[in-house]
């Protein structure tokens, strides 16, 4: 029985493992990518549905955008599955700062983060690239992955028949549930490293990481950046992007000496 549970255990992780293109590092993917990029463009419909959406005509819907277009094919090089992704910016008419990247390439910029932050292109694009990088890392199908296989491993540990569709249910409905948790520091990291490299391909100034944190942590109080709730210990996070920099200029100086 307990060979059983571990062959099964095996199997999943054989079946369900990636590689981090960048990094390297190993990621348990269980949940499949079209599975979860379904699930987040629903959700991003619903966002758009209930929420106040700027024209795309308006001038900060064009600004999110002309950044993030500047990114994506630097996504694409790293991650080419992203360039069949249906990519889409949208700015949302709300006061709280913050920005995000679903599974797939749905991106959302709020006008706080616009307006109270005010951060310059470069400042902006380090955010745009931050939440690119989580959306080509596969963050999201990874936290589904982990709490399915935690939902799978309880199951199978009780239940000698494997994969039935009671479990199957419970599995989705864990990945459900793991979209709203945070990512893990692990990720966090990932996302600073991949972001970086991403903006300094596109040309955007890797410098702008370490003031985009700097004037994050400048807003603070209770109406502070819910970035920042999300995105916590940013005084170790601004060291590192720190030590990343002198790695980082020389990508950046040619890609914009090459413009
Ligand atoms: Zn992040």
């Amino acid at each position: 029985m307990s060979r059983l549970f571990g062959l099964l255990l095996l199997s999943v992780w054989l079946v369900g493992c990636a590689t981090h293109p960048v990094t390297g590092r190993s990621q348990l993917m269980i949940m499949p990518e079209g599975q979860a990029n379904q699930m987040a463009y629903q959700a991003y419909a619903q966002m758009a549905d209930k929420g106040d959406v700027l024209p795309a005509s308006d001038s900060a819907s064009r600004r999110v955008a002309a950044i993030t277009q500047r990114i994506i094919p630097h996504a694409v090089r790293i991650y080419p599955e992203a360039s069949r992704w249906a990519w889409e910016t949208r700015v949302f008419r709300d006061d709280s700062i913050n920005a995000f990247a679903m599974a797939g390439g749905k991106i959302g910029v709020n006008t706080g983060m616009l307006d109270r932050l005010r951060p310059t292109d470069d400042e902006l694009a380090q955010v745009i690239a931050h939440e690119v990088a989580h959306a080509i890392s596969g963050h999201t199908r990874e936290k589904m992955s982990i709490a399915m296989s935690q939902e799978l491993g309880l199951s199978m540990a009780t239940a000698v028949g494997g994969l039935d569709a009671r479990t199957a249910d419970m599995a989705r409905q864990a990945a459900t549930v793991a979209v709203a948790l945070p990512y893990s520091r692990r990720m966090e990291s990932e996302a600073d490293e991949v972001g970086l490299l991403l903006a300094a391909r596109a040309g955007f100034d890797p410098r702008a990481a370490v003031s985009l944190w700097q004037k994050m942590q400048q807003q603070g109080g209770s109406a502070g950046p819910e970035w920042l709730s999300t995105h916590p210990d940013s005084g170790r996070r601004i060291e590192e992007l720190q030590r990343a920099i002198p790695r980082m200029m020389p990508i950046y100086q040619q890609a914009v000496g090459g413009r």
